[in-house]
């Protein structure tokens, strides 16, 4: 887990040309949509190159073919176990390898957890997403988590949870709990990963979703701009989230929050436009997820939100803290819902315009 919901990262020496990832689910059994393609970066880049209209209105197009045009999924993000995580992901507060101030706590009691919960629903939420800073939980935080995800859906909202690297077993375990989606994020090419975190390989966040997906659990996996990447890595990104077979549910695409004391904190910040263009080619490519405004909402402000809504965004996470991070409160949220005449979703799949 982290600042931002890109969570447990890892990466591999990266290759020039995406490979596609098979998440194994029969081909046949996929809408037509979702069906195997391979996006080369070079096609994601030469979008990305596009003047920003162009892109803008292809991506509109792309949306409004697959999802209702003023509808947002409005998903609640709660940390249940904040910090002393022993991973160094660049960008993370939670880390105990960087003083950020951040106080370790332990896992959150059940009626904490529900109270927050019902909060939620009542502000509107439909998904609510616990994260806790593990490395790998052990079995009997699986249980325990087993508890809190059952108890979250008992009050007719989905449930999400990001906990680090799982075993099949254990992913099967949450299933079973009633875990409707577990986030795990590539955040960024594989190429550039080793310059945001050392400890975990590429290939353990690819193990980690392959047995999310095989348990029938959704996957949700995105990743985060503003950390130093260039162009390409972004476009590399794309790649190898599109290229999965089947690619993710939910993407969060996240703007880097600088938090001091994290290694990443003095990162250039992002320019408000390439993050827009960012969110265009996660909903070309990937026309059937939920691509979701995450971390760094609050920087982005209004007008930028906009034209990620345009840009064919059409999830946020809603509540006044993201983890540790700052994020608009639920009124602001309402207020620009209002303005943009968006309503919330009531679920978080596909429909038909
Ligand atoms: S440092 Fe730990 S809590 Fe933070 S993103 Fe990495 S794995 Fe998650």
């Amino acid at each position: 887990m982290s600042n931002t919901t890109a969570l447990h990262c890892a990466s591999e020496a990266g290759h020039a040309q995406s490979q596609p990832i098979v998440l194994h689910r029969a081909a046949s059994d996929l809408p037509a949509s979702k069906q195997p393609s391979t996006w080369s970066i070079p096609a994601i880049q030469a979008l990305l190159d596009l003047p920003l209209m162009d892109l803008l209105f292809q991506a509109q197009q792309v949306h409004r073919a697959h999802w209702p045009a003023n509808e947002i999924e409005l998903a609640t993000l709660l940390s249940v176990k904040t910090g002393g995580c022993p991973e160094n992901c660049g960008y993370c507060p939670q880390s105990a390898e960087f003083d950020t101030g951040v106080q370790a706590q332990k896992l959150m009691d059940i009626d904490a957890v529900r109270s927050a919960a019902q909060a939620a629903k009542d502000a509107g939420a439909s998904r609510f997403c616990m994260g806790a800073a593990w490395r790998a939980p052990k079995d009997r935080d699986i249980e325990k988590m087993g508890a809190l995800i059952a108890e979250v859906k008992s009050l007719g909202l989905q449930t999400c949870a990001t906990l680090g690297m799982l075993q099949p077993h254990q992913a099967q375990s949450l299933r079973a709990a009633g875990l409707d989606y577990y986030n795990h994020n590539l955040d960024t090419a594989p190429e550039y990963y080793q310059d945001v975190v050392s400890t975990r390989q590429y290939q353990d966040r690819l193990d980690t979703l392959q047995a999310v997906r095989d348990s029938g659990i959704s996957v949700c996996c995105g990743g985060i701009i503003g950390m130093g990447e260039l162009p390409v890595h972004r476009a590399g990104l794309i790649a190898q989230l599109a290229n999965m077979q089947p690619y993710p549910d939910s993407v969060p695409i996240n703007s880097l929050v600088r938090v001091p004391g994290t290694p990443l904190a003095d990162s250039e910040p992002v320019d408000p436009l390439d993050f827009v263009r960012v969110i265009a080619l996660a909903r070309i490519t990937m026309p059937q997820a939920r691509v979701r405004l995450s971390a760094g909402r609050q920087q982005l402000g209004e007008t930028v939100q906009t034209l990620c809504f345009l840009a064919g965004a059409n999830s946020i996470f809603y509540g006044d803290k993201l983890l540790v991070t700052g994020n608009p409160s639920f009124d602001a949220d309402k207020a620009l819902m209002q303005k943009l005449g968006l309503r919330g979703a009531s679920t978080g799949t596909p429909s038909q315009a």
